[in-house]
């Protein structure tokens, strides 16, 4: 809803503290510039469930209630209402959890020693104005992703049978070593259509991954980064790569084929985008105030500072990198996983000396 002076914004205030819902009521009364309608719960569940059953413009959400960890609060009204504005009610002793309100999906914050009427209003005229402009967003993101699976999927039954004549006409009607025009052009073909074969089977993952449902499970990392360096390594046969995991590798939340996903995207990487020099990745795990960075680090060719803040774009490659098979979907996908985990995904890397490509992932 936009809220004007004649529409009356339905508010749901989520504090258990009596103390505390009456100053917040006391300031909610004072808004002067459009009509407000307040219904009070004291529990996440009871929160929960009159969303549910009723029909309101924005929550306005203590983290710390009797049956739920401040940690899990704001996730779970985000995860079950995600066209939903929500503001955020701290006080000095969540300052922790403030600095992680935005990514985990709450549009403001309003500090309850310190918020006054005026405050009041502006937050929750902006945090839906922002939710409103990002849940279009989001819808004209389904409507790309949608049109690119159609896209992608009516490409790849005729792609497949053009990749498969020309390896027969490769290998039946030219001899191996055939060197003379012809050859280089079947050559060339199937080059190219292996790259846009990558390119559909990339579009189809990417365009598939917003509608599937995301449930958080115990994913052994160790185990996990083992199996994607086997399969790195299958595909690199030849390659004479030092792959070290450093220490422990941990156990954490998330939807496990997907943290796959990224892991093999940033391992392989680390393969792809080498130089002469013998290849050096190591995959490493810290454990920091919040969760838990894990980091693929490799020495090879590295990214320059201007191609850095790009690199994770949608179909962004360095030009440089032309040569080497790729789509420029691995990292963009990857981070929407992590940011989807409530996580983030960062790079430092030194042109000429390698990159290191780290994600977190909140306990
Ligand atoms: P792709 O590898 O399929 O092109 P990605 O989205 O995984 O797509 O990566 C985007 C671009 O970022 C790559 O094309 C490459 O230019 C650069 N890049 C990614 N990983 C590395 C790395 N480890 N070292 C150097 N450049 C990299």
């Amino acid at each position: 809803m936009s809220v004007t002076r004649k529409k009356t914004c339905r508010v749901l205030l989520v504090e258990d503290d009596p103390d505390h819902r009456d100053l917040i009521l006391s300031k909610i009364s004072k808004v002067a510039w459009f009509p407000v309608k307040v219904q009070w719960e004291s529990l996440a569940s009871e929160g929960i469930s009159i969303l549910k059953s009723g029909r309101f413009d924005i929550v306005l959400l203590d983290l710390s209630l009797p049956d739920s960890r401040p940690e899990d609060t704001l996730r779970a009204f985000a995860d079950e209402f995600p066209a939903l504005p929500i503001v955020v009610l701290t006080s000095l002793a969540d300052e922790d959890l403030v600095e992680n309100a935005i990514s985990w999906g709450a549009q403001d914050f309003l500090d309850k020693s310190t918020v006054t009427s005026e405050l009041m209003a502006r937050s929750l005229r902006y945090a839906i104005k922002r939710k409103e402009s990002l849940n279009h967003l989001r819808k004209q993101n389904e409507a790309l992703r949608t049109f690119s699976h159609t896209v992608a999927h009516e490409v790849k039954s005729p792609l497949q049978s053009v990749v498969t004549a020309l390896h027969l006409i490769r290998e039946s009607a030219l001899p191996k070593d055939e060197k003379n025009t012809l050859g280089r052009l079947v050559d060339l073909g199937i080059d190219s259509t292996t790259h846009l074969t990558n390119l559909v089977n990339e579009l189809l993952a990417f365009a598939k991954y917003d509608g599937e449902n995301f449930a958080k499970q115990p994913v052994e990392l160790s185990a996990l980064v083992e199996d994607v360096i086997r399969e790195v390594r299958a595909f690199h046969v030849m390659d004479d790569a030092e792959v070290i995991v450093e220490g422990e590798m941990p156990v954490v939340m998330g939807a496990a084929l997907q943290l796959r996903q990224v892991v093999l995207n940033l391992i392989s990487n680390a393969f792809k985008y080498r130089d002469e020099r013998p290849l050096k990745v190591t995959v490493s795990a810290k454990l920091q105030k919040n969760g838990w960075m894990i980091s693929i680090e490799d020495n090879g060719v590295g990214i320059s500072e201007t191609d850095l803040p790009k690199v994770s774009n949608l179909f962004y490659r360095v030009s440089g990198h032309s040569e080497i098979p790729g789509t420029g979907i691995g990292l963009s996908f990857s981070k929407q996983i992590i940011e989807r985990h409530g996580g983030y995904l960062e790079v430092e890397s030194s042109l000429g000396e390698g990159s290191k490509f780290s994600f977190f992932l909140p306990a």
